[in-house]
């Protein structure tokens, strides 16, 4: 396959680094865009790297002649920490919907390819979450195992505004489906399952935002303050390690006979799912037994309300359980790490990038 020339929006994040690291191993030009690049300072002076500083919501920029210069466009363009659904609700709808929206109608106009992350929380609560007392068996993982073509999408109330990312991503999934419908726009939308890796978050102390547990987590072991489970720690996630999940991006950019054309995929690793309880005691003994100095203090887990944690407006995704078929079959992909393997790699990323915080 010729190199090709690809446009990542939203490159400077988690998964954007990750990816940008690997596009430009596999010999593809890159043209990144962000408003921040601290996560992709490896690739700064690659040959084939360019980043451009823009925030997205500054219209007056050429975006849609870098978009027509792209042979590929991949929009990771989001505000993806649960925390900020609940704070900023209309912030994370016009960064995730409106200006997202605007990418895809760029697309259309130049006939671009379209990878779109999404996200798993677009199928939003289990089957159990919602009429479990009529299930036979109603922690079976079938009532939470979604499939990208067949499963229903179900969503709390609209005063529970958590809500508010899941619906306009889904709602950005349908338009781009339209669009592919009626005006022939080549997307494929992957929907991510709790990617996990160095480079996830900052630790929540260095700045104002608010992360994901694992970073909160690592807070916690490393100062010796509670570990908190918000409402028991009961829910649970399948984390996938970030290296398996480029694995399949990658294939989805490569798209074989096309058979990522108008498709979405889920990216997780089914056989990772955790309690977010058990999640901290498994991070706690790694941390004791791998990371920590001699006889560490070591922090108590204990349980807070979702409102406390969050404040008003939180509900949660119960269970989620990616069915990974369509990725299997058509792209030959399987994930490969362990919560176990994947939590130290990352817990041993975090304790080298921010030493000055060992307790
Ligand atoms: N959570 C927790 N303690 C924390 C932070 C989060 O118990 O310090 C819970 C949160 O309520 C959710 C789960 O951990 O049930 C995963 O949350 P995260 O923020 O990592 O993102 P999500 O998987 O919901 O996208």
């Amino acid at each position: 396959m010729k190199p090709l020339h690809i446009l990542t929006l939203g490159a400077g994040g988690f998964i954007g680094s990750h990816l940008t690291s690997r596009l430009l191993r596999e010999g593809h030009r890159v043209i990144a865009l962000d408003t921040h690049a601290d996560k992709l300072a490896d690739v700064l002076d690659h040959r084939q790297f360019t980043f451009v500083e823009h925030d997205i919501f500054n219209h007056d920029f050429p975006l849609e002649q870098m978009i027509e210069e792209a042979d590929l466009v991949v929009d990771l363009i989001a505000h993806a920490n649960p925390g900020l659904y609940v704070r900023q609700p209309l912030d994370v709808f016009r960064l995730n919907f409106n200006e997202n929206l605007r990418i895809a109608e760029l697309c259309v106009k130049h006939q671009r390819r379209l990878i779109q992350f999404s996200s798993c929380e677009v199928y939003g609560k289990s089957l159990t979450a919602v009429c479990g007392d009529q299930l036979k068996e109603p922690h079976h993982p079938a009532h939470a195992t979604f499939a990208e073509d067949t499963t229903d999408l179900i969503m709390g109330p609209v005063e529970k505004h958590r809500w508010i990312y899941a619906c306009a991503k889904q709602l950005l999934e349908r338009v781009l489906h339209a669009h592919g419908l009626e005006r022939k726009l080549n997307y494929t939308i992957i929907r991510p399952f709790n990617f996990i890796g160095p480079k996830i978050d900052y630790l929540p102390r260095d700045t104002d935002g608010v992360p994901r547990v694992f970073s909160y987590f690592m807070e916690a072991l490393q100062t010796g303050e509670p570990m908190k489970l918000v409402n028991g720690g009961d829910h649970q996630r399948c984390y996938t390690y970030i290296d398996d999940a480029v694995e399949c991006i990658y294939r989805i950019v490569l798209n074989p006979d096309g058979v990522c054309d108008r498709q979405i995929f889920n990216i997780g690793s089914p056989a990772n799912e955790i309690s977010i309880r058990e999640l901290a005691h498994l991070m706690r003994d790694l941390y004791r037994d791998e990371f920590a100095p001699a006889n560490p203090q070591l922090p108590e887990i204990i349980s807070v309300t979702g409102e406390e944690f969050y404040g008003e407006g939180y509900e949660d995704s119960d269970r989620r359980i990616p069915d990974i078929t369509k990725a299997r079959t058509l792209l030959g992909w399987e994930p490969t790490w362990v919560v176990r393997d994947l939590l130290r790699e990352t817990m041993a990323y975090y304790m080298s990038a921010y030493p000055k915080s060992l307790a």
